[in-house]
């Protein structure tokens, strides 16, 4: 049985084509990109040729406006922490209260212990950000914002082209995370206001452990790591030269591909929405379905719960989540459906699909053929089925 793997969002297969570009730099191309000799030379000019691809992807001014670093959670570790130093007058942060634990965890780390103001911009009940909290929530003492383009879990896309202009406005820094934005959606960072913006490469057909911070030219960007002189000094580090050509040549890809690309994944993911709106009743679509990425399918079952519906599709061989991969194998809810104020009998019964270039709509009636017995089996056994359980009770 072949398998069907529809959790995109937690991770993208490596593209041949990224694989053939990065594997020579683990093999005789293995030099250090700064050794003098010339060996490093032709390591540093694929690094070099590497940040022209990123730079193109993003729509960047220029080269040096891309920093190479781990991944998406060091991407914005690092603009967070040093949009803090770079506005040393200014105390608050604001956010969102759906944002990727990469923020969020670090917002209370410097909320408990330095005393950083946090707000948390809510959202409605299809994850759309409140923009009158938003606008009431800026002032004098905000030092950045940092609100992500694209939610992870329910696809809502949030209008960070507006909110950058407004922070601008009340001379606040502006950070995005677009980890789950790039390479999904057209980014055209010169024609926004965005400061600082961060990407990961698994999630664009990359390998894990190699992403991106765009910095706006004219910003002193403070580094996180200290140490060596690499990345102009705002990383140290021996750079990860094999990932950051991957992470160059699956841009590449992207820039070429992205919209072509997106339309087909968006009519894949439309027919399995639909299908499993015809077959299944008390199947829900979260997020905004207009502002959504056209990869994800967050659909919450009534009355059922997640994990057997998961446990099921897996033994059918078809990889889903339950929300973001690093709140799954909790039965907590996500944060996210619960900032979304889903229903207490649809939250603990919310999947995720998302798609990539590589599914097929083979891929998309596997799924119809198997999820309708799936789910209805699933309610058989929920808690939440019988009226009088005190999950109900507790609504
Ligand atoms: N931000 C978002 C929105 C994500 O979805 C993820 C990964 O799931 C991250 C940040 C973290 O990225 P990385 O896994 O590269 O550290």
């Amino acid at each position: 049985m072949v398998p069907v793997y529809l959790d995109n969002n937690a991770t993208t297969r490596v593209d041949t084509m990224v694989l053939d570009a990065m594997l020579p730099f683990l093999t005789e191309q293995f030099a250090n990109p700064s050794s003098a000799h010339s060996f490093g030379a032709s390591a540093s000019a694929a690094v070099q040729q590497a940040r022209r691809q990123v730079r193109t992807l993003l729509g960047a001014a220029a080269d040096q406006e891309i920093v190479f670093t781990s991944g998406g959670t060091e991407s914005d570790n690092t603009a967070i922490l040093s949009g803090l130093e770079m506005q040393p007058n200014r105390r608050k942060i604001i956010t969102s209260t759906v944002e990727h634990a990469a923020v969020l965890t670090l917002c209370e780390y410097l909320n408990r212990t330095r005393g950083v103001v946090v707000e948390r911009i809510p959202v409605d009940r299809q994850g759309r950000l409140d923009l009158g909290a938003y606008r009431r929530a800026l002032g004098p003492g905000t030092a950045l914002v940092s609100i992500m383009w694209a939610n992870n879990e329910t696809g809502t896309v949030f209008p960070v082209e507006e909110l950058a202009r407004e922070a601008h406005a009340c001379g606040a820094l502006f950070h995005t995370d677009a980890v789950q934005a790039v390479g999904k959606l057209p980014i055209d960072v010169q024609q926004t206001e965005i400061d600082m913006l961060s990407l990961s490469g698994h999630k664009l057909h990359a390998p894990k452990g190699i992403g991106a911070l765009y910095v706006r030219k004219g910003l002193r960007l403070a580094p996180m790591l200290h140490g060596g002189r690499q990345e102009r000094g705002r990383r140290a580090g021996t750079e990860n030269v094999p990932g950051i050509v991957a992470l160059g040549q699956a841009a590449a890809l992207a820039a070429e591909h992205t919209s072509d690309e997106q339309n087909r994944v968006r009519a894949l993911r439309d027919r399995l929405e639909d299908g499993i709106v015809r077959s299944i009743p008390g199947a829900l679509v979260l997020g905004d379905v207009e502002a959504r990425l056209p990869n994800t399918s967050c659909i919450t079952f009534d009355r059922a719960e997640a994990e057997p519906i998961l446990m099921a599709l897996d033994q059918a061989g078809i990889a889903a989540s339950s929300g973001s991969a690093c709140g799954s194998g909790s039965m907590e809810p996500s944060h996210v459906l619960r900032a979304m104020s889903v229903p207490y009998s649809a939250l603990h019964g919310a999947v995720r699909f998302s798609f990539s270039r590589n599914n097929t709509i083979g891929d998309v009636e596997r799924v119809l053929d198997v999820l309708p017995a799936i789910v209805a089996r699933a309610r058989h056994v929920s808690p939440f089925a019988q009226p009088t359980s005190v999950a109900i009770a507790a609504e």
